[in-house]
């Protein structure tokens, strides 16, 4: 029911823009718009509960003229007034990652990534794929969640050490219970990196679903061999913000050339959250 009723907020708020490019939240969008409505306490990512703010009342509680939808990077501190939990969080995201993180038990992540047809659009906000199925999951330990997209950040949103990669992939995946799961990957300057190669080569010619492309991404390649991740709960990087999101960033960044970064830059322009406080949680540096 909640999925539904999200589903229809969306197209609202897609509706009250004027047929604009898609405003939702990266990290929702792609099917990703079901949260349940469990508001629990401080969770550990471990068993990091789904958000606890639907974004179901977006365009209803909006206070302005223009709904929800609106909203951008520019001007973060106007996201409280989108609904949803961007200026009320307690559990937001991104976070500084520090690299002297204790090494603690956490549960194996283990992507299981095939190539994947899907389309490429660029919403407005990001450059977002989405799988035409979900045949690729990710098992967290004994957890099984679905592949529902990826798209980018640029610079990337988690900073490790107070330092910002020049771009952060985002794999976003859900489970039966419509609790989100994210593999953060970031990119640094190096190497070409051919799969990133392929995405570009079928880049959209422009913003809006009707110049979406179709595309095959390798999905596996975009990850670096290392597993090592921040394990840590959080929320939606983009209103409304919604909590409950369990956040695995990757240690290891994948390579990209000069060129490509410049390219996703020039494409994306500046689409990064600022850093949120950690408040009371506890971020896990583990394999
Ligand atoms: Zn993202």
């Amino acid at each position: 029911m909640r999925m539904l009723a999200a589903a229809s907020a969306l197209a609202l708020v897609l509706a009250g823009c004027g047929g604009e490019p898609a405003h939702g939240n990266n990290e929702a969008r792609g099917g990703m718009s079901a949260e349940n409505g469990h508001h629990g306490p401080s969770l550990g990512p471990a068993d990091a509960h789904a958000a606890a703010h639907a974004p179901a009342n977006a365009h209803a509680a909006a206070p302005t003229a223009h709904g929800a939808g609106h909203w951008a990077y520019a001007d973060q501190s106007a996201w409280t007034t989108v609904a949803g939990v961007c200026g009320q969080g307690q559990e937001q995201s991104p976070v500084n990652l520090s690299s002297a993180a204790p090494m603690a038990e956490v549960p194996d992540l283990a992507p299981h990534y095939l190539p994947a047809a899907g389309t490429f659009v660029n919403n407005g906000h990001t450059l977002q794929f989405t799988p035409e199925n979900t045949a690729a999951t990710l098992m967290i330990g004994n957890q099984a969640y679905g592949f529902a997209q990826f798209h980018f950040h640029a610079p990337a949103e988690h900073t490790l050490d107070r330092r910002a990669y020049p771009a952060e992939l985002h794999f976003v995946h859900r489970n039966g219970q419509g609790q989100l799961a994210v593999i953060g990957v970031f990119l640094e300057e190096g190497a070409e990196n051919p799969a990133l190669g392929a995405l570009l080569a079928g880049e959209p010619t422009g913003q809006g679903n009707e110049l979406a492309t179709h595309i095959t991404a390798d999905l596996a390649a975009l990850l670096p061999p290392d597993r090592t991740y921040f394990a840590y709960a959080g929320s939606l990087t983009t209103p409304p913000c919604s909590e409950g999101v369990r956040w695995n960033v990757l240690r290891t960044p994948i390579t990209a050339s000069p060129a490509q970064i410049a390219r996703l830059r020039e494409v994306l322009g500046a689409s990064s959250r600022h850093v949120q406080p950690l408040n009371q949680r506890t971020v896990l540096l583990g394999a």
